[in-house]
């Protein structure tokens, strides 16, 4: 059966040893030490294993309930939340002004690693609210701010991110969703808005939607937007003009509601400034991208635990090698077969990468300096760790075989429930344009220029050590590579405007393995200070398998940038009709 371990010893290599984050810590306001950061992760641990990740199959098989708009969700997650809010777990990184325990964002994010590893759709609920609640501390009025930070750090309260329509999705500058000002300087929402996760459900009374809406002299486009709290209650606690008109019928999370939503002059506020909601929904949908790329990494760690436990039991053949010392018998554990060993490793390769790549980008969300490093990590992380999430889900289902496919084991929900990860929150194609287009080309690649310098730093220190000397070539390759790509559509996509576009899942692919050369360099010159001799190993084998197995698909991908291919032939629309 898929069950989950939560990895706290792997978690604890690449927090104190890896980022040495406690350092950093100590030198911030949190002052809190690795100790009690351990702690807490153990704690949080318990709350995944043992309480939530046996609701995941119930929410799989029951789903949610529409009535009458109103939405009623599968017991286990009722009881779970609960569970979640008195243990306080909402608070963990939020300000203690709102009542927040002011922990560092990487303990925030190590913990919902471990949610969405234990049950994705869950997982969601809460993770929006503390989008929102970073919106509303960034942009939120004062009285806002005093209304609805404390109930949502306390997890009395959640909150939704409503930005689709039906005309408008990956283009929200089509979006038509009205709101008119009132003398009280409150407005009125008018618009129907899909797809929106949490917009209705029984884990709390009060649900605070945050609306992408437009004012009456809004000017066209996404430049127009405004951005709106709706509470589902007003503040006397009558009910607000929201109402869920259905929820869709999905091929997974389906333990997450999600709903179409009219709003009929529906009374909301402005968050930010006029016209200039999307600045302020950024700080919402970026926290939110990097929650997608911890579901993508809580699907990578599951499928790895399984898949290895999986593969050490199941005998099939005898190997044509085996360790020395082993039992021999009339077959060999799958783990064993070539085939087989190279699946696993990758997902260990993959997970040990992501997780150092998530965690770090986390860290430096508490630092003020380096929010150049994480805008321009947050498209790759979220379309790298979607992607790789997925496949490690379909890469663990074909270790288990047959025994994969079928529903009861728990694998194909996995497979399932990470696919919608590479399509919401921006797909990962909007993702690469956002990447390449907006944050490389619009400052003629400066920022990543800066962010590859501090790469480049791992490399010399792995070329200290012989064991590590090949791993910090590795990295140089990767990170010279991702500049004379730059370089090149830098100086050259004004001839040719469509192919950063052509190009920019190539793009963002190729820098997503230079950073992962990155992260495997790292891991392994850092395990060598260790004194378990099994991790050291372990880390370098680690390194060198992403160096000789997967670093060399980057070189694909760098050879589609750099052809320089004329633009694609345009499709036959006479063909289709
Ligand atoms: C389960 C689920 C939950 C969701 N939750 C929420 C939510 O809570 N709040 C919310 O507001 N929305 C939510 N969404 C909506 C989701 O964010 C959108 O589905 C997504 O942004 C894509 O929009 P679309 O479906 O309209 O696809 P489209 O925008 O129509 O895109 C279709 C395809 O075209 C590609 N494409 C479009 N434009 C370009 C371009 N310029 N360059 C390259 N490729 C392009 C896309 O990548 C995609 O592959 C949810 C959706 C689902 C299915």
């Amino acid at each position: 059966m898929w069950h989950y371990r939560p990895p706290l010893a792997d978690m604890r290599f690449v927090i104190e040893q890896v980022l040495d984050a406690p350092a950093r810590w100590a030198a911030g306001d949190s002052g809190l030490d690795a100790d009690t950061a351990a702690q807490v992760l153990e704690e949080a641990g318990r709350f995944a294993a043992q309480v939530l990740q046996p609701v995941n199959a119930e929410g799989d098989t029951c789903g949610c309930r529409w009535d009458a708009g109103r939405v009623s969700l599968p017991a286990g997650y009722r009881h779970a939340y609960r569970q979640f809010a008195e243990g306080g777990w909402p608070a963990l990184a939020c300000d203690p002004e709102w009542g927040g325990q002011g922990l560092p964002q990487l303990v925030n994010m190590a913990l919902y690693e471990m949610l969405n590893s234990a049950c994705h759709a869950w997982t969601m609920y809460p993770g929006l609210a503390h989008g929102a609640y970073e919106c509303l501390k960034a942009h939120g009025t004062p009285l806002l701010q005093q209304r609805y930070l404390k109930r949502i750090v306390s997890g009395e309260w959640l909150a939704t991110m409503c930005l689709t329509e039906a005309h408008a999705g990956s283009d929200l500058g089509l979006l038509r969703t009205r709101a008119e000002p009132q003398p009280d300087g409150s407005v009125r929402v008018s618009g129907t808005k899909i797809f929106i996760s949490g917009g209705e459900h029984d884990l709390t009374d009060n649900i605070l939607h945050l609306v992408l809406c437009r004012l009456p002299d809004a000017p066209p486009g996404s430049k127009g937007l405004s951005l709106a709290l709706v509470p589902r209650l007003l503040p006397d606690g009558s009910a607000n003009g929201v109402r869920c008109d259905g929820i869709e019928r999905k091929m997974g999370i389906k333990g997450s509601a999600t709903c179409t939503l009219s709003f009929e002059a529906a009374t909301g506020w402005l968050v930010g400034e006029p016209h200039r909601g999307l600045a302020a929904m950024f700080v919402m949908m970026n926290a939110a991208r990097l929650q997608v790329a911890m579901q993508g990494l809580g699907h990578l760690e599951m499928a790895t635990q399984n898949a290895l436990r999986y593969a050490f039991e199941r005998l099939q053949m005898r190997a044509a090698r085996r360790p020395e010392g082993s039992r021999t018998g009339p077959a060999d554990p799958i783990a064993l077969h070539p085939a087989m060993r190279r699946t696993l490793w990758k997902l260990q390769a993959h997970t040990e990468g992501s997780r150092v790549l998530a965690y770090w980008c986390a860290m430096l969300l508490d630092e003020p300096a380096a929010q150049g490093h994480v805008a321009l990590l947050t498209p790759v992380l979220k379309s790298l760790l979607t992607r790789l999430g997925f496949e490690g889900a379909s890469d663990a289902q074909q270790v288990w075989g047959g025994h994969g496919y079928l529903h009861d084991w728990g694998i194909e929900q996995s497979v399932r429930d990470a696919r919608i990860a590479l399509i919401y929150e921006g797909t990962n194609e909007i993702q690469a344009v956002d990447l390449l287009q907006r944050k490389v080309l619009g400052d003629g690649g400066a920022a990543l220029g800066a962010l590859l310098d501090e790469l480049a730093q791992e490399a010399a220190l792995c070329a200290e050590h012989p064991a590590t000397a090949a791993a910090g070539t590795a990295l140089l390759q990767q990170l010279e590579a991702v500049r004379q790509a730059t370089a090149a559509l830098v100086e050259g996509h004004a001839d040719d405007t469509e192919w950063p576009q052509r190009v920019a899942g190539d793009y963002l692919n190729g820098v997503g393995l230079a950073l992962l050369a990155w992260a495997w360099a790292r891991s392994a010159r850092v395990a060598l200070a260790q004194p378990d001799e099994r991790l050291r190993e372990h880390k370098l084998a680690i390194a060198r398998y992403g160096r000789e197995w997967l670093l060399p698909e980057a070189s694909a991908c760098w050879q589609r940038v750099l052809a320089r291919h004329a633009a694609l032939p345009w499709l036959d629309e006479a063909a289709v009709s």
